[in-house]
């Protein structure tokens, strides 16, 4: 066994479980010794009054401050639904499907922990009820509960529990943050609920503290902020047994002292833990929103932690300088079915919102329906953007409106910014109109095709389910001296994520390359094409993964910067 003070910290702890005086008497004189954190510590955050209220952001803002403190932080999210994870649902339903570094499909919030964080998320990072009782009931029919009856209490609690615990067990991180979605009241929201009552029971109050996030309406007609529905919401935490540590109150106007003190009578709280979170124009303003609130100072007093240093923001709030004072602006057209939904493209904006105040540039997003494009009317619908992104996705619909708005693109030399199926698409267009196989598509679209230039990976013909069965997750990639690819990354070796089931057929390869498409990317172990760009035009690139994904605040991707760098130059070109 390996002694470090992690375990022998943990090794005391575990004599004294369920947590008890003497083992918060031990915890308090080592940190008064200056010891590193020993037990990870949990928050939770649940939501009450109404969905989208942002925990998510919160969470994330939260997490950026004690981050900023010097705490290793990490966010996890349990979805009430029965859904294996979101990667067989439909972005109309939940937005875009976030894929992590480990290739898990996950929530679309594991987005925001990672931009706001810096730090990879994992499979551990998002889980659901349905993979709570498929773990559950596996466990059934191996014998792990031979005899008993299986029960939501105790057994898919447990499992929840066991779920809450796993990314602090390895000492990696000092605090788990677990936002729960749902809201409080909800059927399905019961069992996590549940869990979080029995996890806080275990742990203590100074190990385990919940944050409720809820809603301040304000009525125009009384002119009033209304605080009955945060006390109804209270009310129902405190039924299921928990009493919220701390009240995030979503709001359009200020909170008055006196509100507050309402509020907190009412709800059992401490004044300073209503913390109030106004409206921002941007996320981002979220996590100086929060300090200005002292939600992290709150948290760290009632866990008995050391405050530390004030937290470290100073790249936080230039990048937020560069982002509200642009000195240039470009428009983009984002040319895809869901566009009703911005959220289904969420990655791909954020990453527009860094590479743009990377820039100093102001992007804003047009989005432009593919179903809705033709040959006839790209002109009407393209000529005045400064760069056009063709995004992902899957089917049939809108594919050639994709295809049709590529051709005028690629004409007229406006810059074009392709993702997984919209560089599919680019693929296709370029075998139609440059090599001149009139009938060259994706065996995905049209499986009888005589030019099958994009076509099912080796490693799926077999496949038969539809869940977590695309090539998904982090691959490598190499990149070709002297291409663009390599001036834009500035190194041959890079790592991008993947979901898809199609690829460049090979076959092809010399013939494109030959015509001025090359392959600038590509993998190392299995030669599948990643990243194509054509030779003459100002920028024309296609990358089979989803740089979007990587996108930081603090590491901007740079295909996403050089793309808003090569919009800028077409703005000035048009001017
Ligand atoms: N439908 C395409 C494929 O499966 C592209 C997927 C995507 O855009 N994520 O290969």
């Amino acid at each position: 066994m390996i002694l470090n003070t992690h375990s022998i910290c943990k090794y005391i702890f575990s004599t004294f479980e369920p947590r008890n005086k003497s083992s918060l008497f031990v915890e308090e004189l080592l940190l008064t010794l200056n010891f590193p954190i020993i037990m990870t510590k949990y928050i939770f955050v649940t939501g009450g009054v109404s969905s989208s209220l942002g925990k998510g952001i919160i969470s994330a803002s939260l997490a950026k401050l004690l981050q900023a403190r010097g705490y290793r932080v990490t966010i996890q999210k349990f979805d009430p639904y029965i859904n294996i994870d979101p990667g067989t649902l439909n972005p109309y339903e939940h937005g875009e499907c976030y894929v992590t570094e480990d290739g898990a499909e996950t929530d679309l919030d594991l987005g925001h922990y990672e931009r706001f964080l810096n730090v990879p998320t994992s499979q551990a990072n998002n889980i659901t009820t349905g993979r709570i009782y498929q773990n559950v009931i596996s466990k059934e029919r191996e014998g792990c509960y031979l005899g008993k009856t299986v029960q939501v209490v105790p057994h898919i609690t447990d499992e929840i529990k066991r779920n809450m615990r796993l990314l602090g067990e390895n000492g990696a991180y000092d605090i788990v943050i677990t936002e729960l979605g749902g809201t409080v009241g909800d059927i399905e929201s019961l069992p996590y609920i549940e869990a979080v009552r029995q996890f806080r029971w275990e742990k203590g109050a100074h190990d385990c503290l919940v944050i409720h996030l809820t809603l301040v309406p304000y009525l125009a007609a009384a002119g009033e902020l209304k605080t009955k529905p945060t006390q109804h919401s209270v009310k129902m935490l405190l039924e299921y047994g928990i009493q919220p540590d701390i009240l995030v109150c979503r709001t359009e106007h200020h909170l008055s002292q006196e509100l507050r003190k309402k509020i907190a009578l009412f709800c059992n709280v401490n004044i300073n833990a209503v913390i109030e979170s106004i409206d921002a124009s941007t996320i981002y303003d979220v996590p100086l929103l929060m300090l200005k609130e002292q939600l992290d100072k709150t948290v760290l007093t009632k866990l008995k932690l050391p405050h530390k240093n004030e937290p470290d923001l100073e790249h936080w709030k230039d990048f937020l300088g560069r982002l509200k004072n642009p000195t240039s602006e470009v428009t983009i057209g984002l040319v895809g079915k869901y566009v009703e939904l911005p959220d289904a493209y969420k990655s791909i904006n954020e990453a527009f919102i860094h590479a743009g105040a990377k820039n100093e540039c102001k992007v804003i997003v047009e989005y432009i329906h593919s179903e809705f494009l033709n040959e006839t009317n790209v002109k009407e619908k393209l000529s005045h953007l400064d760069g056009v992104l063709v995004a992902p996705g899957f089917g049939e619909r809108g594919i050639e409106g994709k295809i049709a708005a590529i051709t005028y693109i690629r004409e007229n030399q406006i810059p074009f910014f392709g993702i997984c199926l919209g560089m599919q698409c680019a693929v296709i267009e370029f075998a139609r109109n440059v090599l001149n196989l009139k009938d060259a598509h994706s065996t995905e679209m049209n499986s009888q095709t005589s030019a099958p230039v994009i076509g099912l990976m080796e490693e799926q013909k077999q496949v038969i389910n539809k869940g977590g069965t695309m090539r998904l997750g982090s691959y490598p990639c190499e990149l070709k001296k002297g291409t663009k690819a390599f001036s834009i990354y500035s190194k041959a070796k890079i790592n991008e994520r993947h979901r898809h089931r199609y690829e460049f057929n090979n076959d092809y390869l010399q013939a494109y390359e030959q015509a001025g498409m090359i392959a600038s990317g590509i993998n190392p172990d299995n030669h599948l094409v990643e990243i194509v760009e054509l030779k003459n035009h100002s920028f024309f690139v296609g990358a089979q993964f989803h740089p979007e994904l990587k996108s930081t605040v603090a590491n901007p991707h740079p295909l996403f910067v050089r793309f808003i760098e090569a919009a800028i130059l077409q703005a000035k070109k048009r001017n």
